[in-house]
Parts: C-alpha cells; sequence; structure tokens
C-alpha cells in the first residue's frame, strides 16, 4: 500500500492497530475516501537487541533500528514520526482507533467500541487464543494511553461467522465437555472474508444477499469460507486458526490422533506439540520454506520436497473447494485473495484445473495479468466466475469501526 504525498488529514480518519506478541502494525486511513495516510509495522518489540520501526507517510519509507522495551514505547515511536510527517494524531479528529481483536468467543458478533465492561470481556475469553487476544489488549491499553480521547473499537476476527449453522460450528465430541470448555468452530480471517466477499458481489453487480460465493483466503495463514447470499454457512477453521487448509508453518487438518502418538510415543509436551503444530509443519514441516515465491521456483527446479508440499497443499485447498460447492448447491462465484491468491497464478490455475465439467474454467491469460484490481480470471462461458480479489482489512477495520463509533 502506498501512503499519499499528503499529510494534513481530513477529520474522521482511523488509526488502524494489529498488535501482535513481538509486532505492531498500523494504519492511518479515511474510511470514506479510503486515502492512507501512513502505514506500518513495528517489530521485535521486547527485544534487548533492539527493534524496528518500517514506516511509510507523506510520500516518503522510512526504516528505523530503535530499541523498542514494550508496545506502549513503540505506539509512542510511531506517534513521533507521523509528527516528524507534519502529522500530529492529537490534533488529527480521528473517528476512532480500530484494534484488530483475534478472538471474540460467543460474546462478540459485531465491532464494539473498548469500554471497561468490553476489556474485561476480551480478558475473559483470552484462554480460547493465549497467542493472540493478550498482545491485542497489551495493543488497546497501549494507543489507549497515548490517544485517550479517541475512542477504540475493537474487530473481531470470529466475528462474520458468529453465527454458522449449528452443524458447521458444532464438533462431534462429548456435549457437555465441548459446552464446558466453550468448544467449537469460531472461524478467523473474518474481515477478510467479508471484505472481499462484498467486493465480489459488487464486482459481479449483483445484490450480496443473492451471491453464493467461496472464498479462497490463501495467506501465510489460509482459510477457505463458503458464504451463501452474504452469510457464512462453513469455513475451514476451527476453535483455533489451526484447523483447515494447508498454511506457511500450520498443519491444517490432521487426524488429532497424532497428538496421543508424540505424547506417548515421543514423549512431546502439550507446548512441544502446540509449536510443532504452529510453527514447524505446513508448507515450511514439509519442506524448509514456508515463502510460496521460494516453494514455486523450486517445484519449477523439480525439487522433490518442495513438490510434494505444494502437492499436499492443492490436494487440501480442491478438497475445501469441493466441499464447499456440495454444501451451497449453487455456486455464483469462486474468489481468490491474500498473498498467495491474489499473486500466485500457478496456484489459482492448479487449485481449479479439470473442473470443467462443475462449469468452472480459468482463462489463462486473464489468470496471467498482474494487476491489484478485482478481476475476473474465468472463462466468459464458464457458469461460475473466479474471481481475484485483493483482500484489505485494514480498510474494513476502519469502515467498521467509524460506523460504530457513528452509530454511539
Ligand atoms: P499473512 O498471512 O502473513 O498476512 P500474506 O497475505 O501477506 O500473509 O501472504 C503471504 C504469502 O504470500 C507468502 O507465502 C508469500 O510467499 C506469498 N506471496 C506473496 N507474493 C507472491 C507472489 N508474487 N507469488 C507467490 N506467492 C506470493
Amino acid at each position: 500500500m502506498t501512503a499519499v504525498e499528503k499529510a494534513e488529514i481530513v477529520p474522521g480518519a482511523v488509526l488502524v492497530i494489529n498488535a501482535g506478541s513481538s509486532s505492531l502494525k498500523y494504519q492511518l486511513v479515511d474510511p470514506v475516501t479510503e486515502q492512507v495516510y501512513a502505514d506500518g509495522l513495528a517489530e521485535r518489540i521486547g527485544e534487548p537487541s533492539g527493534g524496528a520501526v518500517k514506516h511509510e507517510a507523506a510520500g516518503r519509507k522510512r526504516e528505523i533500528e530503535v530499541i523498542l522495551p514494550d508496545h506502549r514505547a513503540a505506539i509512542a515511536q510511531v506517534v513521533e514520526l507521523l509528527r516528524e510527517d507534519g502529522i500530529d494524531l492529537a490534533d488529527a479528529a480521528l473517528a476512532a482507533v480500530g484494534h484488530r481483536v483475534v478472538h471474540g468467543g460467543r460474546s462478540f458478533h459485531a465491532p464494539s467500541v473498548i469500554d471497561d465492561r468490553v476489556r474485561s470481556e476480551i480478558e475473559r475469553i483470552a484462554p480460547l487464543a493465549p497467542l493472540h487476544n493478550p498482545p491485542n489488549l497489551v495493543g488497546i491499553d497501549a494507543v489507549s494511553a497515548l490517544l485517550p480521547d479517541v475512542p477504540p473499537v475493537a474487530v473481531f476476527d470470529t466475528a462474520f461467522f458468529h453465527n454458522l449453522p449449528e452443524e458447521a460450528a458444532t464438533y462431534a465430541i462429548d456435549a457437555e465437555t465441548a459446552r464446558k470448555y466453550a468448544i467449537r468452530r469460531y472461524g478467523f480471517h473474518g474481515t477478510s472474508h467479508q471484505y472481499v466477499s462484498l467486493r465480489a458481489a459488487e464486482f459481479l453487480g449483483r445484490p450480496d444477499d443473492e451471491v453464493n460465493q467461496i472464498v479462497l483466503h490463501l495467506g501465510n495463514g489460509a482459510s477457505a469460507s463458503a458464504i451463501r447470499g452474504g452469510r457464512p454457512i462453513d469455513t475451514s477453521m476451527g476453535m483455533t486458526p489451526l484447523e483447515g487448509l494447508v498454511m506457511g508453518t500450520r498443519t491444517g487438518d490432521i487426524d488429532p490422533g497424532i497428538a496421543f502418538q508424540l505424547a506417548r510415543v515421543g514423549e512431546m509436551t502439550i507446548d512441544d506439540i502446540d509449536r510443532l503444530y504452529n510453527k514447524r509443519s505446513g508448507l515450511k514441516g514439509l519442506s524448509g520454506d514456508n515463502d510460496f515465491r521460494s516453494i514455486l521456483e523450486r517445484v519449477a527446479a523439480g525439487d522433490a520436497a518442495a513438490t510434494l508440499a505444494y502437492k499436499v497443499y492443492l490436494h487440501r485447498l480442491r478438497h475445501y473447494i469441493g466441499a464447499y460447492m456440495i454444501e451451497l448447491g449453487r455456486v455464483d462465484a469462486i474468489v481468490f485473495t491474500a498473498g498467495v491468491g491474489e499473486n500466485a497464478a500457478q496456484v489459482r490455475a492448479d487449485a481449479l484445473t479439470d473442473l470443467g465439467a462443475y462449469g468452472i474454467e480459468i482463462d489463462p491469460e486473464r489468470n496471467a495479468e498482474r494487476t491489484d484490481q478485482v478481476r475476473r480470471i474465468s472463462t466468459d462461458a464458464a457458469a461460475i466466475a473466479v474471481l481475484v480479489v485483493p483482500t484489505n482489512e485494514e480498510l474494513e477495520i476502519a469502515r467498521q469501526s467509524a460506523a460504530v463509533v457513528a452509530d454511539l
């Protein structure tokens, strides 16, 4: 995303924050004009050897090396960088600060202004996402301390999937145990699936509630969803973001019994298995690489491990596409998004190869085109429109945050 060459901020902009355990992504964007004033990433927060901020605003890109003891220091650094660019956040008449919060549990189905009650509830459900929600809260507290007058809003990654049909949301496990531990399918990447599905319907020139679509969010994390008339009826991520598609470093679906074998025979602890499943699996576990560009280069060069990883990735992806076609019954569009989905023409072609009998046919020239515009890559004759829709979670978070504040 390129930040514009203009420092003067129109009232109503939103500061979007995505805080991870040692990183903080931010974007200052106008939710109406879509103008991006600033965009950046603070990394290696809390590392004694030092962190860094990659920052783009007012038409220039900078990267500074700086020690960032905690998230508050990172935010203070961002505020200072913006000030140097002529942007004073305290005077900018921001509509809101929009925080990405990964897990909303059963409590949150819509963006929420963060008051004491909402903050405590996010904290209460943190055990559902121990790697994600605690850093999100740290980000919320850090920004609120520096910008106390701007309303903070939480936009939940799970919210779009809040009303999945019960047969899709329920795991076949002892019902009492499931209730006690809040075990169900929650789904993630919801902001992206929602944004992309709306853009796809708009591109097709049809009301969102008339379009049935399969959205494939293929980034480092990856998820698929089946959306009937604007409402998700299934999604591949589950209780946690581990389930479903093969990802950069995560397993996706595996036999739950594998954990028993690793614990009993491999003498691995729960934390060992957690790290294995989350960090040393997926494409990286199979091939040593989780960057899809390298995987594709290695496949082209005939590398056996990368080829197997690629085949396993595609096998799972096609499995979900097939399942969601049957669940939806009628499919109007299949939509690719995120880093791999938007850029890797070969993945799109291979994922949908030989499906002419189902009304799916990719036009190779359209597929090869490189642009960041929404586009159709299927042939005109094909019954199902295959689209590439660049996702923009920051813009969607900004829009939802501004809307909830306007309703106050
Ligand atoms: P994240 O889940 O971290 O937000 P992204 O949506 O940015 O991830 O996607 C990251 C993935 O996209 C990486 O695997 C990267 O290799 C892949 N990717 C980015 N550009 C290309 C490209 N031109 N061709 C193939 N893969 C790409």
